[in-house]
């Protein structure tokens, strides 16, 4: 099952992917773990990313379309998989609907979880404070000044991601504000229909 899992940072796609691998058994594919993945590794997609993430902006489309593409052709995909921060702009949701169509396939649905923007910050902080309570290290766009460039980003160019698959009928809108147990209901419903 392939699946597209969509929404502004802090509405919860991760939090409902790592669900989602458990149940359906295909891998979750997150263009930022991939990503930072890339800079850890200094490799060359690494040091052009970096910059650019660490100001909360967009990737360019050419770099992230050509990890999906590789990546989705890994054995572990051969069931599915659910993206998770891709795509991210219009030209990506084209470039995917193109990608699958070469390779004779199909998503099964893009999953979108909808959440009131001002509870985003507080979500964002929240991750924070876990993030150190934990002992863990806290990503370099997380923070006040940089989330709201990532929201920004999010309005201008992931929005209309959102009406693209709407018109192909392909989206489910979920309301993200529920509890955790609650969206995975509502996801698991969506699926089944
Ligand atoms: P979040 O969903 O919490 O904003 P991600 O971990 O998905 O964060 O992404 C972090 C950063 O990685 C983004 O702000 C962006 O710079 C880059 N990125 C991730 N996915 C994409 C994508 N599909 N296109 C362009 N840039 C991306």
């Amino acid at each position: 099952m392939r699946l597209v899992l969509l929404g502004p940072p802090g509405a919860g796609k991760g939090t409902q992917a790592a669900r989602l691998i458990a149940r359906l058994g295909v891998p979750q594919l997150s263009t930022g773990d991939m990503l930072r993945a890339a800079v850890a590794a200094r490799s060359p997609i690494g040091l052009e990313a970096k910059e650019i993430m660490d100001k909360g902006q967009l990737v360019s489309d050419a770099v992230v379309v050509g990890i999906i593409d590789d990546r989705t052709d890994a054995p572990d995909c051969a069931e599915g998989y659910i993206l998770d921060g891709f795509p991210r702009t219009v030209a990506q949701a084209e470039a995917l609907d193109a990608m699958l169509a070469r390779k004779g396939q199909k998503l099964k649905a893009v999953i979108e979880l909808v959440v009131d923007e001002s509870a985003l910050l507080d979500r964002m902080r929240k991750r924070v404070e876990e993030t150190i309570r934990t002992g863990g290290t806290v990503r370099a766009d997380d923070n006040p000044e940089t989330f709201k460039i990532r929201l920004d980003a999010y309005r201008a160019m992931t929005a209309p991601v959102s009406a693209y698959y709407k018109a192909s009928g392909a989206l489910r809108q979920i309301d993200g504000m529920m509890s955790i147990d609650e969206v995975t209901a509502a996801i698991d419903k969506a699926l089944e229909a």
